[in-house]
């Protein structure tokens, strides 16, 4: 495709996507038709992207939990869910964290030996929060896309307008996220 279409540049991101740099304007319908992806939103107040670590328990000998069968369903459900600022989650396989960098996201959640543990807050721009806060572990996979939901939702109705989910945090407190979350 990048032959193509003759695109000068493909680079892969840290969040583990694939940038297409230097596609002609014309062509940007016809590729995402040819991707057959929704199209994403680039600067809106929205889920940006889940990252997810692709061994999952398939191929890295570390994975615990099945880290890229989650994110793609948080994906599927949250894709086009519009928050006051935009927001990253990153879904790890194992307490290494290395695929998914969920300390390092809005939405972590992370695979261990128990289940999952499911991390709120965190931020790895010009203002970092490293890491975010353990809101619960030791989850199913059913209470921690539970949890994943409400913590969506209560930042929907609470967060002041293009304030991240680190800044939120902070303002806010964890205690009482915590506690109007899981009491
Ligand atoms: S977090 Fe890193 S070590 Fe753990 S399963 Fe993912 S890729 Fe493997």
């Amino acid at each position: 495709m990048a032959r193509r279409y003759e695109i000068p540049v493909i680079k892969i991101t840290s969040g583990q996507r694939l940038v297409l740099v230097g596609i002609k304007e014309e062509d940007v319908e016809q590729i995402w038709n040819e991707l057959g992806m929704t199209v994403g939103e680039a600067t809106a107040p929205c889920v940006h992207y889940v990252q997810a670590c692709p061994p999952g328990t398939a191929v890295c000998k570390y994975g615990l939990q099945d880290s890229l069968g989650l994110g793609l369903e948080l994906e599927g459900v949250y894709q086009d869910m519009h928050l006051p600022a935009k927001l990253k989650m990153g879904i790890s396989g194992c307490p290494r964290s290395c695929g998914g960098e969920s300390y390092l996201r809005d939405i972590g959640v992370l695979g261990t030996g128990k289940g999952w543990t499911v991390i709120f807050g965190g931020n790895s721009g010009g203002r970092p929060r490293i890491g975010g806060d353990v809101v619960a572990k030791d989850l199913s996979a059913d209470e921690a896309k539970d949890l994943v939901k409400r913590l969506l939702t209560y930042y929907q109705d609470t967060a002041n307008p293009g304030e991240r989910t680190a800044r939120f945090t902070e303002r806010v407190g964890m205690d009482r996220i915590k506690s109007d979350l899981l009491s």
